[in-house]
């Protein structure tokens, strides 16, 4: 019987999961989402395509990087909402340079990530200087956790700020907390003392968790910083640096 795209199961917004395999090594290599049309043009060409969800566009993998797949098997299952293809990789599959994307390890006995397999390019000498996963998308609905970067081709670009506004924003508070100017909130929260901080950050700690709930993108972007602002204050209230807490992510990022 002829086989017709139509009959998956595409979720709300028309995609369907595709883990792609090694043909050879049977080494699961990634994950991306396909809409029928990427199906279909998958069937057509015998390469690969995707939906981007963060450029929102279809996406010929290799397109950039040369490191197509060539089609070997496409496999769905019981319940028609998963696709499975067996794939020749040319080069790595990985955007990240290693031949698979699953090149994480969580490590069972200190709970740290580690790395594993080799990278078998520069990322940034064949995207250029920033690219981040698809499954990472800066697009508001279905934002992954990555780090902030930007994307090859993508309109939005990461802000020109870093980490080191945290340690500006100390020094205001330090300055607040020294000179106690009348007005200023964070006065104020010197003036009321501890438990009005730890009480605020437990406040904005509850909101944060209800607008990541949510998923609402522009909220947990504004309760985040509500949680790190205060922070940086008990930080100041302890006589403890912002460096100190980063130097011990530096140890604890030596460990793994
Ligand atoms: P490519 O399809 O390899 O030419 O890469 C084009 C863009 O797709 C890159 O800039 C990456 O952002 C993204 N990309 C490529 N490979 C992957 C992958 N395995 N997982 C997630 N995103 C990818
Ligand atoms: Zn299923
Ligand atoms: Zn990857
Ligand atoms: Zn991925």
């Amino acid at each position: 019987m002829a086989f017709e795209p139509g009959c998956l199961k595409y979720d709300s917004a028309g995609l369907i999961p595709a883990i792609i395999q090694d043909a050879d090594t049977s080494t699961v290599l990634m994950m991306a989402y396909m809409n029928k049309e990427a199906l279909e043009k998958t069937l057509a060409t015998g390469e690969t395509w995707f939906w981007s969800r963060s450029r929102q566009k279809l996406w010929h993998k290799g397109e950039t990087s040369g490191n197509v797949q060539k089609v070997q098997e496409i496999t769905y299952d019981c319940d028609r909402d998963t696709l499975l293809v067996k794939v020749k990789q040319t080069g790595a599959a990985c955007h990240e340079g290693y031949f698979t994307c699953f090149h994480y390890r969580i490590n069972p006995e200190t709970g740290q990530t580690e790395v594993i397999g080799e990278q078998q390019f520069n990322p940034e000498e064949v995207y250029g200087p920033k690219c981040q996963p698809e499954d990472n998308p800066p697009a508001a609905e279905d934002s992954g956790g990555a780090p902030a970067l930007g994307h090859e081709g993508d309109e939005k670009k990461a802000p020109a700020v870093n980490a080191l506004i945290l340690e500006e924003l100390f020094q205001v508070i330090k300055e607040r907390q020294e000179k106690r100017p009348p007005g200023s909130y964070t006065a104020k929260l010197f003036n009321k003392g501890l438990d009005k901080m730890l009480e605020k950050l437990g406040e904005e700690t509850t909101e944060l968790i209800i607008e990541a709930k949510n998923r609402d993108r522009k909220e947990v972007v504004e309760e985040s910083a509500d949680v790190l602002y205060h922070l940086l204050v008990i930080l100041a209230e302890q006589g403890i640096t912002p460096a100190e807490v980063f130097a011990e992510l530096a140890e604890r990022r030596k460990d793994d």
